[in-house]
Order: structure tokens, then sequence, then C-alpha cells
């Protein structure tokens, strides 16, 4: 038999010598980065001729690894949307940590596939599990799995109540076949991933109620009352209520005691979307506000927003794992399991939802809890509360700014003051365009009751009170520029 010509080497260097030197230098132009979060600017608009730099088609010949770095470092890593740094309050962007990257590095390096069979990194991620299930007060039977984010996992928490309430055929017969028509529900402050969720699962995003918040943006349970009698009476079939606990727009809490307690009279299923706000139960001051969040038959939330874990990690955890697992097994001979040896350990994370290839992202979880501790973490959550408790009240003291909804955790929200409410709506946009450009602070916006606000939402551990009153000095400055 001929056998085939031999590859030079494989995609592995000759000189390993070389590539270590390479590669401390690529650690350490990241430390140095890191180590610099209060120094650079936020954000900086790409110049054209990087935009371009983006658009060459793909080389046949190698590239020194040396060189790929360098335009990583001149291209790329300038041009971020600078959420590691200390004025960064956009959008809910967590600000990672050097010892996530470090962790994050040894997962690469160990290469796991965590869709299954039997091996230490899937132990890792099942301790996990339990130390989540703690936290949260879960019963024993509760189970839990990381995805990539809250938008996996409140899409996994909707399949898995559709697989209950109407029961396995769905898997095979498909939701067209059935006559049930369920119905969901949730505040009009909840994020859209929930309606994705809804379309996803073939259950239609109109088929998700809307309903109104109350002064403080939370959920009114007595108006949620009324429409799932009224869905009840038209035919309907209410099967799921998505509390949120830290709304994205102003960083509201349900009601989760007075929701468990309706969801338990009226036997639907209550989902909580924590994706930040979920984490503050690591804090003892915060977390008597998330009382009743214990009752929840799902919960969703993210390590890359509040735990400062890189992304992505979110993790979703259900109260009853035989739920989880009739949602997700499927069987092939491929995938045969064993007793003992490299298939054994059966159930598998590839059981427990829709993906079967997953990455080690449990490592840079659990290499951040335990490197800092429930307790470090717990008072990075809280001074990030407390931090926007000072920005309320400067914004409180400043007549020409005006606080637009109660601060519960760590979003603030407000605008500069115009004469009228149309000319309030064209300066504080332009107004947050120039804060963004400036390089100095970072805010993102929402509209609030049709008044257009600046939100900063403060969830990265590097912001301090100093960014704060930046953020105070440059509204301020830039305002006068603009009216
Ligand atoms: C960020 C967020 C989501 C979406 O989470 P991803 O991790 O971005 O998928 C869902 N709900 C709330 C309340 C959020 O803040």
């Amino acid at each position: 038999m001929p056998c085939p010509p031999p590859l030079h080497h494989s995609l592995d260097p000759t000189d390993w010598q070389a590539l270590r030197t390479q590669g401390h230098k690529m650690l350490d132009d990241m430390f140095d980065y890191l180590e610099a979060a209060h120094e650079q600017p936020v954000w900086q608009a790409m110049p054209d001729a990087i935009y371009q730099s983006f658009q060459q088609p793909l080389n046949d010949q190698a590239t020194p690894l040396p060189d790929v770095h360098e335009l990583f470092m001149k291209t790329i890593l300038p041009y971020s949307i600078g959420n590691t740094r200390s004025g960064f309050m956009g959008w809910v962007h967590g600000g990672g940590t050097a010892v996530g990257m470090l962790a994050e590095m040894l997962a690469a390096g160990v290469n796991a596939n965590l869709g299954g069979r039997y091996q230490a990194p899937i132990e890792v991620e099942r301790q996990l599990s339990r130390w989540v299930c703690q936290q949260f007060k879960f019963p024993e039977t509760a189970h839990g799995l990381l995805v990539s984010g809250t938008s996996m996992a409140n899409f996994i928490s909707v399949l898995i109540a559709r697989t209950v309430y109407l029961g396995e055929t769905v898997r095979t017969a498909g939701v067209a076949a059935g006559t049930t028509r369920l119905v969901a529900y949730t505040s009009s402050s909840a994020h859209l991933s929930i309606g994705k969720a809804m379309d996803m699962a073939g259950l239609g995003s109109h088929c998700l109620r809307s309903i109104p918040v109350n002064a403080k943006y939370q959920f009114d349970v007595v108006a949620l009352e009324h429409a799932i009698k009224q869905d009840k009476q038209a035919g309907l079939c209410p099967f799921f209520i998505a509390a949120t606990v830290g709304t994205v727009d102003v960083g509201a809490i349900d009601p989760l005691a007075e929701l468990a307690a309706l969801a338990k009279r009226e036997q639907l299923w209550l989902h909580v979307d924590g994706a930040f706000g979920a984490l503050a139960i690591l804090s003892d001051s915060l977390a008597p506000q998330l009382q009743g969040i214990e009752h929840a038959d799902s919960l969703a939330f993210d390590f890359h927003k509040w735990g400062q874990v890189p992304y992505s990690a979110g993790f979703v955890l259900i109260r009853q794992h035989a739920q989880q697992l009739a949602t997700f097994t499927s069987s092939a001979a491929y995938l045969q399991r064993s007793t003992s040896g490299m298939a054994a350990g059966s159930p598998w994370p590839c059981d427990e939802g829709p993906e079967l290839s997953r990455n080690f992202m449990a490592l840079k979880v659990w290499f951040t809890l335990k490197v800092y501790g429930r307790t470090n973490l717990g008072n990075m959550i809280a001074h990030s509360c407390a931090l926007a408790l000072y920005l309320k009240q400067l914004i409180e003291h400043t007549p020409e700014l005006e606080l637009l909804a109660p601060v519960t955790l760590n979003i603030v929200c407000y605008r500069y003051r115009c004469t009228t409410e149309a000319e309030a709506n064209r300066v504080n946009q332009l107004l947050v365009n120039a804060l963004q450009n400036s390089g100095i602070t970072a805010p993102s916006s929402t509209y609030l009751q049709g008044k257009f606000a600046i939100r900063a939402a403060l969830v990265n551990h590097r912001t301090q009170h100093r960014d704060i009153d930046n953020l105070l000095h440059t509204t301020l400055t830039l305002a006068k520029h603009l009216v």
C-alpha cells in the first residue's frame, strides 16, 4: 500500500521557544491594556483605513504570528467598544478580569468539548451548577447549564415550559399538531429576548402579553391577573410568567413573591430573567430585595455582566432537572453511553440543552468564583449600586439635570433639562452621541414614557466615583455647547 507523503509538520510550531517568547509578549500586552483601564479612551471610532483592512480577502499563504498580533494591536484592540474601561456605562456590559482572561486561555489549551463524556471539565460545570442552586436556595432536584447568555437561557426555559404544558409529544408532533394555544406574560419592561424565545419556540411572539408596569417600572400584578382571566375565558391556555430582576431600562425588580403566589394559584410556570440583577444574591445587603426568586421554575442570568466573567457566559437554572431532560434528551448510535470508560457519566450536558459541542466556559466562571470568593463579588456588586445612588444624588443637586426613573440597583436614567419636550429629546440624543464620542465616558440611552433618557448602567467593577464625576461634568460641559 502506498502511504500518504508526510505533512511537513502539524500546525504546532517548529520553534517552540520562539512561540513562548511571542506568547509572553502577547500576554504582557493584554496585562498592559487591562492595567491602563482608567487611562485609555473608552471608545474611538475606527478610521476608514482600518475599516477597509477588514474587507481584504483570505490569504493563501501563511502570515507570521508576530505580524498578525501586531495587526490585532493596531486595528482591533483600540477599536473595541471599550467595556473594560472604567468610564464605560452603556447597555449592560461586564468589565471582565485578568483572572477570567487567564482561565479562558487555559480552557482553550485544554480544548475540552463539554457536550458530554466522562471528564473533569464536566465536573467543574456540575460543581458550578450546585453552587448556583445553593445561592438561589433551589431544591436538590434543580440543575443548571452554562449557555452563551440570557437570551439562550430564556429560550431554553420557554422550551422546557412548553414541553411540560403540551406534553412530550410536542417534540415529535410539533406545536401545530395540537389545538392548545399557549399564552405567556411579561411586563412591558421585559427584555426583547422573551418575545424572541416565544417566536423561536413556535409559540409566536404575539402570544406573549405585555402587561403594564407601575410607577416603579415593576410588573403590575393586578393587571396580570386580569389578563390571565381574560385569556382563560377566551379558551386560551396561560402557561408562563416571565418576571425580571433588574429590568434593562431602569433596573427594576418585579414583585417576585406576589408573582410566585399568583403562578402557584393559576398553575403557571414562573420564569425569572435575572440577566444582570440575579447576581445581587451574592451581596448580603442586596439579597433581601430578591426574596421570592427561590420559588421560580426557571432562572436565567449572566456571569458575563455583573459577574465580570469575560464574554460569554450565561446560565439557566431549572427547578426540575427531569423536565429539562425530558425536553432535550435524544439518542443516536454515535452518542451511545456506557457505565464505564469515556462514554460514562450520563446524562450529559447535550441532554440538557440544544447544543452538542460546547466550550469549557465553566472554567473562567469557576476561576472567577474561586479566586475572588462570594464576599468580594457581592461587595463589588453592592459598590455599583452605591455609585448609582451617588450619581442619583449628584443629579438631584444639579438644577440643569432631571432624574427620569427611580434608582433600584445600578442604573440611573436622567436628562438635561430643556424648555420643551421636543427640544429635550433632540438635545439629549445629541448629548449621548457627544458623550460617547468624547472618549471620556460612555452612557447609552433609552426612552422612558416618551422621554429620551441618558442611561448609565454601572456594571464594571473598575468604575469609581471619579468616573461618575467625569460623567456629570462632561454632561454639563457638552450640553452647554448643544443648547
Ligand atoms: C442583557 C439582558 C438579556 C440578554 O442577555 P444576553 O446575555 O445578552 O443574551 C436579557 N434580559 C435582560 C434583563 C438583560 O439585561
